[in-house]
């Protein structure tokens, strides 16, 4: 998102937990061309406080405990941050500047054990993890911040978005990274879950565009924001061993350890209103996106090696 806003000549500013910490973190694509400061997501006067002196035109959340096996785990500190802390920010817009526009990264968690298929922004909430529900609480109290206070608040409620730089717990950067591990000798085969589990995956770099669309409309509105397709674990697998010159029937083993309650119905989303009002497509398709993550992990673990 920073890059994106950096490349229309934004002003970009990280709020993040520790500014030196994530100064040491930041992509060399950001360092030096964004400010840090600190941001604390238990105390409304803090945040006020950041928000008077920043003086920002657009608030894009990205702040949450992230998806994946822990999130199930702290359930407390799942709803304060994921839930409660986006209502302080809201809070806090409100009283400083009703004019800042907001926009919630939310997710298709929000949908749970989906009751249809595919998932459109009119479907009902059904969360079943505390990260669901968290991120549900978030939805609704922008609703009501929209309907009751008039704040230019919307969500976008993003199904699964993959790029070079997903954590190592999600099956696509596993994929890929083992993939290329097993390419250059250092591994020699992938424990998986089910591979016939689906999903909508999509480039994280496009999703953020739509995110920024939504915040360039002339009202607010949650969107759903996907591909539209689902591909199964193996599809990804076949196409990234393949992008290898690798079968993956080869070094990938099932793990019936780790496999994970089927889904009722199949988790894909609907990006029809995206499409429609924001004129949002994506443009990297699934096979563009398993290829690239293949090609920069292959060169990661190229680099780890010399
Ligand atoms: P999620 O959509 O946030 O759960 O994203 P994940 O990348 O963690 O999981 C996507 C799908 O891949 C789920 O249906 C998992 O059951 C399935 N899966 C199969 N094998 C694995 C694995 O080894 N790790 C993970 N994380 N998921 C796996």
């Amino acid at each position: 998102m920073a890059e994106l806003l950096l490349k229309k000549g934004y002003r970009v500013v990280g709020a993040v937990r520790d500014p030196i910490d994530a100064t040491q973190r930041l992509l060399p694509t950001l360092s030096g061309h964004i400010e840090l400061v600190k941001w604390d997501m238990h105390s409304s006067s803090a945040m006020s406080q950041v928000l008077a002196s920043v003086k920002p035109t657009e608030f894009y959340n990205f702040a949450a405990y992230s998806s994946g096996a822990g999130m199930y785990d702290d359930p407390v500190g799942m709803i304060e941050v994921n839930g409660l802390a986006v209502v302080r920010t809201l809070e806090a817009i409100r009283l400083v500047d009703g004019g800042i526009r907001f926009c919630q990264a939310s997710s298709r968690e929000v949908f749970g054990e989906a009751l249809e298929s595919p998932q459109s922004e009119l479907t009902q909430r059904h969360p079943r993890s505390p990260y669901g529900a968290a991120k549900s609480l978030a939805d609704t109290m922008i609703e009501i911040y929209r309907q009751r206070h008039g704040i230019f608040a919307s969500s976008a409620i993003l199904f699964n978005h993959e790029s070079p730089r997903r954590g190592m717990s999600f099956v696509t950067r596993k994929i890929t990274y083992e993939a290329a591990r097993i390419k250059r000798g250092l591994a020699r085969e992938l424990y998986l879950g089910n591979l016939d589990a689906q999903r909508d995956w999509g480039f994280a770099g496009d999703y953020v565009q739509a995110m920024w669309l939504m915040l360039q409309q002339s009202s607010p509105g949650d969107f759903v924001v996907c591909t539209g397709k689902a591909h199964s674990v193996r599809d990804f697998c076949e196409y990234a061993f393949g992008h290898l010159d690798l079968d993956y029937k080869n070094y990938v083993k099932e793990d019936e350890a780790s496999f994970r309650r089927a889904e009722p119905v199949l988790l894909v989303g609907s990006a029809l209103k995206a499409e429609r009002e924001l004129g949002w497509f994506p443009e990297i398709g699934f096979r563009k996106l398993v290829e690239d993550m293949v090609d920069s992990d292959l060169r990661l673990v190229s680099a780890v090696e010399i």
